[in-house]
């Protein structure tokens, strides 16, 4: 269940859960907290959330602040809890990006929000062209330093991006534990070079929408359902993105994981922790039913040549 994050000392989860959708305050408190829960108690330990997680921005943090109030007090160490700045938060010139006064400031508000005194990593959220990369790697070292976050990481970067930051960081005295960049049966940029260097470099490798935010499941089979990501009008799946030439691959890809006695949700993830290079995936939920669904991919992730044959001749 436990997977050693690259060379560092920390072990993640295999599943870790993201509160980018499903617990802002446009989401039922109840079900949030229900859907934390039952990860909890399922061995989940870590929680990745972000300044502009919601919506509105700010608000999953708060939530996830109340939750841990309320019901885990006294857990703190038992938890992993992540947060990242990079995007867009406030306005001016210093709410975005990659400048040391936007993450420094970022980091702080999101203590407060959360009402913790620390988180475990704190993410660079994405590149940024203009700011040079030793000041944002400087902030992310003197945030550690400052005792405000226990490690770094970073996310979206580019192979080449990703191995000078690692380099920078690595020079600073604040090894970078992890990247996390998006990757799943549909999104495959990452075999084009970043896994090599992650591995190379011991660090580790934390995927993002491993479902496709939900295409990679049974659940637009026939349709779009009405409580669905791709329907809701805040949710960053659009109705566009249901195309046939996905909805076909799903098909193909469904009757894999059914000749596998896997949910096309298990298979999916398997199919990414099948990588040892793989530390965790991360995956959301808008229900505590699917978190359960999502779980039992642990006990088959193993697959056959003539499996990964078939998936790579689908996703082709
Ligand atoms: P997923 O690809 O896991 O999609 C989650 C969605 O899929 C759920 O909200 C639900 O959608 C559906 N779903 C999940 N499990 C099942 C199941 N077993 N059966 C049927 N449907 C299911 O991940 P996310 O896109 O939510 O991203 C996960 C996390 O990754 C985020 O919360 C965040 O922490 C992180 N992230 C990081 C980014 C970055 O730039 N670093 C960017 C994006 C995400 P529905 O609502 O339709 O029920």
């Amino acid at each position: 269940m436990y997977r050693r994050c690259g060379n560092s000392g920390l072990k993640l989860p295999a599943i870790s859960l993201g509160l980018w959708h499903n617990f802002g305050d446009v989401d039922v408190v109840a079900n949030s907290r229900a859907i934390i829960k039952l990860a909890f108690d399922s061995g989940i330990t870590h929680f990745d959330l972000a300044n502009n997680y919601g919506p509105p921005p700010g608000s999953a943090e708060e939530n996830f602040g109340k939750i841990l109030k309320d019901d885990f007090a006294g857990y703190r160490d038992e938890m992993i809890i992540s947060t990242k700045a990079g995007y867009t938060m406030w306005d001016g010139p210093y709410g975005d990006y990659g400048s040391k006064k936007y993450l420094v400031a970022s980091l702080d508000q999101s203590l407060k929000r959360m009402g913790l005194e620390y988180v475990d990593i704190f993410y660079h959220h994405r590149p940024d062209p203009d700011t040079p990369l030793e000041e944002t790697m400087a902030a992310l070292d003197l945030i550690v330093r400052q005792g405000k976050a226990l490690y770094a990481g970073i996310s979206n970067y580019p192979a080449a991006e990703a191995a000078r930051a690692i380099e920078m960081l690595k020079a600073l005295g604040t090894p970078c534990l992890i990247h996390q960049p998006k990757y799943s049966m549909f999104e495959r940029w990452v075999e084009g070079g970043l896994l090599e260097v992650l591995e190379k470099e011991g660090v580790g490798c934390i995927p993002f929408s491993p479902l496709a935010q939900g295409l990679l499941t049974n659940k637009y089979l026939h349709g779009i359902p009405a409580d669905s990501r791709a329907a809701k009008s805040h949710g960053f799946l659009k109705e566009g993105d249901v195309t046939e030439d996905r909805i076909r691959q799903i098909k193909q890809l469904n009757d894999i994981a059914v000749a596998r006695n896997q949910s096309l949700a298990q298979m999916a993830l398997a199919w990414l922790l099948k990588d040892k290079r793989i530390t965790s995936v991360l995956i959301g939920a808008s229900k505590p039913a699917q978190l359960e669904d999502s779980l039992h991919c642990l006990e088959n992730t193993t697959f056959s040549e003539t499996e990964l044959q078939a998936i790579g001749e689908i996703l082709a």
